[in-house]
């Protein structure tokens, strides 16, 4: 077969992105744009940075927005490294492999911090973290993950940076798999840098994340990078007189994508809708699941509609990377686990997936149940 006559989507993505997007998200991409036309970031750029903030929360005039070129990681040591002044310190807190990430950027960036670590399948404890910061005066910020995509847990944010604003506490949260699939107003929630990418829920291709910050929080922040090219400030600055513009080259066919995407995600009825089908998508898969002998790794009150976590089967046929090719010979892509402690897999209800599929899916994998034969 010739490479440009590939079929064009042998299987969906049941993964924590890229997911699968839409026929018309790919179909923007069939044109060129240039970096410094109007065309570009007057109409499209700032465009998608005040829908951003407006989906964010209902007091858009506290917010503003920042697009950062790179995968969703570069959004977050963008921020980690360009908002903690030299004397701060941050206090990480992680049960999973996003949360040890921001302690990783943290570490390599010889930024003063501290971490509150639980294995995976926990929940941060609310007085344990309140403890923490009345023993800890140093303090300056606190980093939490939304959805810890590692397991699919939802981590209580709100509660948690809550705690943090009673000790004067700035807070950083990653929603990156969350954002615009779960419902949030991140001025309620008093979150002052929100981290996100356009390949997880509003369903753009990957090419670069995005930072919602509050506005009189980012502009204190001109002197504090340690990064030219993920300088958070100066990129917002740069935006903001530029009307658009980055400072290097951005990934403009990705952010045409992302455009379609969020006018997509309006007309199915915006960020209410979407966590409503995510939902309905990943309650049919663990009910499906269920009658078909799997068990989830998390409790069913800790679980996000993000993406679910399945013990692996103990069955001595049983490995993944078969039952991995045999559903991808099905046209479904699931993903490995990533826990510790026990052996799981994963699969992914976010992206242009309908419970429709997932029926499909449940099918397939009842049909090469081949271990239990
Ligand atoms: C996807 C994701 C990221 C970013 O990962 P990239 O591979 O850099 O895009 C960060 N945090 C969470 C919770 C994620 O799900």
């Amino acid at each position: 077969m010739n490479a440009l006559q590939l079929p064009e989507n042998p299987y969906l993505l049941l993964t924590p992105g890229p997911l699968s997007t839409s026929k018309t998200v790919k179909a923007t991409m069939l044109r060129d744009w240039c970096t410094w036309d109007d065309d570009y970031n007057v109409n499209i750029v700032q465009e998608i940075r005040q829908r951003l903030v407006k989906m964010a929360t209902r007091k858009p005039e506290n917010y503003t927005s920042v697009l950062m070129q790179g995968s969703g990681t570069f959004s977050v040591e963008s921020v980690i490294g360009s908002v903690i002044p030299e004397n701060g310190k941050l206090l990480v807190i992680s049960n999973g492999a996003y949360g040890d990430r921001m302690i990783r950027i943290s570490q390599l960036l010889r930024i003063d911090y501290k971490t509150y670590k639980l294995f995976e399948t926990q929940l941060p404890d609310l007085a344990k973290i309140e403890s923490i910061l009345a023993d800890n005066k140093d303090i300056t910020h606190l980093a939490v993950v939304h959805c810890e995509t590692t397991t699919g847990i939802l981590n209580p944010v709100k509660e948690i940076t809550h705690l943090a604003k009673k000790y004067h506490i700035k807070t950083i949260v990653d929603a990156m798999s969350s954002f615009g699939g779960i419902q949030m107003d991140i001025d309620a929630w008093e979150i002052d840098f929100m981290i996100s990418s356009a390949n997880k829920c509003i369903q753009g291709v990957p090419g670069f994340g995005f930072i919602i910050a509050r506005t009189s929080e980012l502009e204190a922040c001109s002197n504090y990078a340690r990064s030219h090219s993920l300088d958070l400030y100066d990129q917002w600055a740069t935006m903001e007189k530029g009307k658009g513009k980055w400072r290097f080259t951005s990934p403009t066919h990705v952010v045409r994508a992302f455009m379609q995407a969020l006018l997509e995600l309006e007309e199915e009825g915006g960020v209410a809708a979407r966590e409503q089908r995510y939902t309905q998508n990943q309650q049919t898969l663990v009910a499906g699941m269920t009658r078909l002998g799997f068990q989830t790794l998390l409790p069913i009150a800790y679980q996000s509609p993000i993406i679910t976590s399945f013990v692996s089967p103990a069955d001595r046929e049983y490995n993944f990377k078969l039952f991995y090719d045999l559903l991808k010979s099905k046209g479904f892509i699931i993903y490995p686990g990533k826990v510790a402690q026990s052996d799981t897999f994963r699969i992914g209800s976010i992206g242009e997936i309908y419970p429709v599929h997932i029926s499909h899916l449940l099918h397939s994998i009842q049909e090469i149940k081949y271990w239990s034969n």
